[in-house]
């Protein structure tokens, strides 16, 4: 294609309101133009990008037998009634009105949709296992649109969902589906990682992440410096291993006057006490009632730990009103010595502390040497937070290291949760009627573009990997105004341009601007005809590793050959 043709507006300043670098780079190389918060127009080198993205996961797909369909964006209300998600899902659905007055939703995933289908046209188990999937434009009224195309409120998924009548088809289906989102990211040129994770507000109990590592994840990955352990932070587990150093005695509980403290780090100053022997305490409300957890004062309350723990999604921090209602103090006071009826949960490491520095329930006081069973009983401990860097991790294999990571894909194990309310069912091989177990699996395909060129820039631009790079070569004519120049360029591009895909730059611009915009584009090989046309000389260049070489034309055909086969 020639470059004079192809809409490509490049810019020469960073864009100030782009903070990730991949959003920057997305801006200058001229592949999006933004229309509102969170909503992009992809040009025509995002374009070429995502069909190649989209390409790669086409093939993935249909190598495990999923078949692609195109399911509607617009979905009635009637269907998110039925599932509960109407209410659940919250202000990120984007909810309309039809001119009848009818509601619907802009779709922010497609479960209800998928099991309503599969529910009105599967008869039998004979017609399973399906998987079914889409590429398709999602929306999601994020709180926070933000960095470019990495949390959009319109933004490119490919989202696939299986269905069963027992779990060891699901399973074989899920590792299908794990193994070929590990291929389809390989593919792509991310480096990604797999990591155990949180089921969210979609449900189900069996789900991994995939997380493409990068300082501007908003994810922290935890793993193992000596295995493949790999979790989202938020499911961590903390293994308790009691501490080896033997419990202080017990001393006589006393409450002290604690002037002006209101964080535990001016506590453990006013005590001169190290942080980790102060107790934090903190309320929560879980479905409904009100409950106090303990954790030292280095540590952090996980409130996805609570969820699990408590099986329950409702659980929300209590706010300061409700928190003075019920203990008579504010939350920089608070403690489990009290005559309220309120049950207390501790972290396990709780357990390795004797003496305890807790709030007295008023404020400007707490208590010295308060002791678990004789000043206050603990209704049950548990891994109730954040794992720290470092620590020994839950498989027994090593520590703690922590990474950012951008989530590219999710894969969930759903089991009945939308096929039993929405009653999906097929018969059976016994001819008894028999709900449906599905999975759903998601790729941010958009999202990938981001995390892609967040992995693969340098100060001048992006370097695109070559399985899905916008054109293959760059054929650079310095200066068309010169006849030898234009023609061998003009003759380059044309055989070049019958194996590969080859954007020509034809344009009348200074050669400057021309070098400029081909490492902001990043093609993996650049062809330059400059003053040595005349000769039959050309320069080749790697975008990558920036090595050069003057060619002759004769044997230009064979050094690109082997130069694309070393690019990755
Ligand atoms: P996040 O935790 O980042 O909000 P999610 O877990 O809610 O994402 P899923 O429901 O798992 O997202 O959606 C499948 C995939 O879609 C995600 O793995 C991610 O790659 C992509 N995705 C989700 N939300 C966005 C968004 N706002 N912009 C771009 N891609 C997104
Ligand atoms: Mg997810």
């Amino acid at each position: 294609m020639k470059q004079s043709k192809v809409f490509i507006p490049t810019l020469r300043e960073v864009p100030a309101e782009a903070e990730a670098v991949s959003h920057q780079l997305l801006l200058k190389a001229g592949l999006i133009k933004q229309n509102a918060a969170g909503i992009y127009s992809y040009l025509p080198l995002a374009t070429r990008v995502l069909q190649n993205i989209s390409e790669i996961i086409r093939e993935e797909m249909e190598k495990i037998d999923a078949v692609e369909v195109v399911m509607p964006v617009l979905q009635q209300s009637e269907l998110w009634k039925e599932s509960g998600r109407w209410e659940a899902y919250g202000p990120e659905l984007m909810r309309l009105k039809d001119r009848n007055e009818r509601e619907f939703a802009l779709g922010p995933t497609h479960e209800e949709v998928i099991t309503s289908l599969v529910r009105d046209e599967l008869r039998s188990y004979k017609q399973l296992p399906l998987t079914l999937f889409q590429i398709q434009t999602k929306f999601r009224d994020e709180k926070r649109p933000r960095f470019g195309l990495l949390r959009g409120r319109e933004f490119i998924m490919k989202d696939a969902y299986s269905f069963h009548t027992d779990e060891a088809s699901l399973m074989k289906t899920y590792q299908d589906m794990y193994d070929a989102y590990g291929r389809i990211f390989k593919r792509v040129g991310l480096n990604v990682r797999p990591v155990v994770a949180d089921s969210g507000a979609i449900g189900g109990n069996h789900t991994h992440e995939f997380h493409a590592l990068s300082a501007i994840g908003e994810d922290t990955i935890v793993y193992s410096n000596e295995s493949d352990y790999a979790a989202n932070i938020e499911k961590a587990e903390v293994p308790y291993i009691p501490s080896e150093v033997p419990k202080a005695p017990e001393a006589t509980l006393e409450k002290i006057a604690t002037p002006n403290v209101k964080t535990v780090k001016e506590l453990a100053s006013f005590l001169n006490k190290p942080l980790d022997e102060i107790t934090k305490s903190m309320i929560f409300i879980v479905d409904g009632e009100f409950v106090l957890v303990l954790v030292r004062g280095h540590h952090e309350i996980n409130d996805v730990k609570l969820k699990d723990f408590f099986k329950t999604d409702q659980v929300e921090l209590a706010d300061e009103h409700d928190i003075r209602n019920l203990l008579g103090a504010t939350p920089g006071s608070l403690g489990p010595i009290t005559d309220k009826s309120i049950k207390i949960y501790a972290d396990n490491y709780i357990q390795d502390l004797s003496n305890l520095v807790v709030g007295a329930n008023e404020d400007g006081y707490h208590y010295i040497n308060a002791n678990v069973g004789r000043d206050f009983q603990v209704e049950a401990y548990g891994d109730f937070r954040f794992i720290l860097e470092g620590e020994p991790l839950s498989d027994g294999s090593g520590t703690a290291q922590f990474a950012e990571g951008i989530e590219v894909g999710q894969v969930f194990v759903l089991g009945t949760k939308y096929s039993e309310t929405m009653d999906a069912t097929v018969l059976n091989n016994q001819g008894r009627e028999q709900t449906l177990t599905m999975g759903c699996y998601g790729i941010g395909v958009s999202r990938t573009l981001s995390a892609i060129i967040e992995q693969h820039h340098d100060e001048n631009g992006v370097i695109w990997p070559k399985a899905v790079t916008p054109y293959d070569i760059h054929v650079i004519s310095v200066n068309p105004k010169k006849d030898d120049q234009r023609e061998l360029a003009d003759a380059l591009y044309s055989t070049l341009n019958k194996t590969y895909n080859v954007l020509y730059d034809d344009r009348q611009e200074r050669a400057g601007v021309k070098f400029n915009d081909a490492d902001l584009i990043g093609l993996p090989i650049r062809v330059v005809v400059g003053k040595n046309a005349s000769d039959g000389i050309v320069e080749v260049k790697r975008r990558d590793n920036g090595e050069k070489e003057d060619i002759h034309i004769d044997d230009l055909a064979s050094h690109i050959t082997k130069l694309y086969e070393q690019i990755q």
